[in-house]
């Protein structure tokens, strides 16, 4: 492929290094100097930070965000058994987790112009099995959480929240991850929080849940050496910790200026032909972790091609839907079966989407798209 000096990435997690490499870097060696990498005062004031930050009353860091699901679901005693609501179109580890624990992942579909569960329909897969359910803030998108609630508390259903690709965003005021019972967050670098290493918390409201977490988390053992259940090793590092809470400060700004480059690309592409722009639900306030379109009548990797020799690179999240995965062929789905999700997998295209995205990259974006389609 022909290197083109003005190529613009899908994501860019280097240029915000360098906006605040100084910040990092003194925190980074004062936990060097400290001796202290595991746990202590950094991943403690992490912790009570990011519960303030998302308005709940317990957070608990962990390695990463499959380790908060995966923990969140033990705390539920959730197992064989059980069957558990969620997304196909999702990143694998929402569903990994529940059959990691033996119990079922149960697959509904999407809604079209959302990309997140069909939540006003999502009661017709609740069975006598159903322990729980996982929304996706799919793309920072928040799921009507309004709606979800009403009916769990009628079926008396678990709710937890897979908040990885939304930190920060909110549903009537409410951040996500304050709303179910538990709210799982991942850290990976590319997430609007994002670490440099894996990391991952858990909020609750709970006291109950957040302590079975904690001691889940680190051996199963609350006190020293006592240890009450088969726990798991996974904890924040302090160094991950202590370069997350500078960067908890900045979220709010990058977020809005996701929102900012959301909002140009929405008032031009929203009239182009052939695609289709992303819309936020009434209420929902998204943290455009992704701006995803949708490329109309099976053009959407030929665009995607097209818009690479253009210098503009973009992401395909997801080409295949969970309920259609090699891995899932022992459920039983049929292709045809949740057939939004797997249209939404052949026609969903990622722009280049991050704070420090220029006007003039977010003009060649729009430019070539543009284009590319007349
Ligand atoms: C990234 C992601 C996860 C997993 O988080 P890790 O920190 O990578 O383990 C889970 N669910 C969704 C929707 C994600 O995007």
């Amino acid at each position: 492929m022909i290197q083109n000096l003005n190529s613009i990435p899908a994501f860019d997690i280097k240029q915000q290094y360098t906006t605040i490499e100084a910040e990092i870097s003194a925190a980074v060696l004062e936990v060097l100097a400290s001796g202290r990498y595991i746990g202590g005062p950094l991943v403690e004031g992490f912790e009570q930070q990011f519960a303030a930050y998302i308005g709940v009353s317990d957070c608990v860091a962990c390695n990463s965000g499959t380790d908060a699901l995966l923990l969140a679901l033990r705390a539920c005693d959730i197992g064989l058994g059980d069957e558990v609501i969620t997304t196909p179109f999702t990143f694998i580890a929402t569903a990994e987790v529940i059959s990691t624990l033996d119990a079922t992942p149960v697959f509904f579909d999407i809604h079209p112009t959302t990309f997140n569960l069909d939540i006003k329909e999502v009661a017709a897969a609740i069975t006598p099995k159903t322990k729980a359910i996982i929304p996706v803030h799919l793309f920072g998108q928040p799921v009507d959480m309004t709606t979800l609630m009403d009916i769990a508390k009628q079926h008396n259903l678990v709710v937890i929240e897979d908040c990885a690709q939304s930190t920060g965003a909110s549903w009537f005021g409410k951040k996500v991850g304050s709303i179910g019972h538990i709210g799982c967050f991942s850290f990976y670098p590319t997430k609007n929080l994002g670490g440099c290493g894996d990391g991952g918390a858990i909020a609750t409201n709970d006291p109950t849940i957040a302590a079975k977490i904690r001691m889940l988390r680190d051996h199963g053992q609350k006190n020293r050496y006592i240890h009450e259940e088969i726990g798991v090793n996974s904890r924040l590092d302090a160094i991950q910790a202590a370069i997350l809470q500078i960067k908890l400060g900045y979220l709010d700004i990058w977020n809005h200026q996701r929102r900012l480059v959301a909002d140009r690309y929405h008032q031009i592409l929203s009239q182009v032909p052939g695609i289709i722009a992303p819309q936020e639900l009434a209420g929902g306030m998204g943290v455009w972790n992704q701006y995803t379109i949708r490329v109309l009548n099976g053009k959407r990797d030929w665009l995607r091609s097209q818009l690479q020799e253009r210098g503009v690179n973009t992401m395909v999240y997801y080409p295949y839907p969970l309920h259609l995965q090699p891995v899932y062929q022992s459920l039983g789905y049929k292709v045809g079966q949740l057939s939004e999700s797997e249209q939404a997998s052949q026609e969903v295209l990622s722009l280049p989407m991050f704070p420090e995205l220029s006007p003039q990259q977010q003009d060649q974006v729009i430019d070539s798209l543009k284009d590319c389609l007349s």
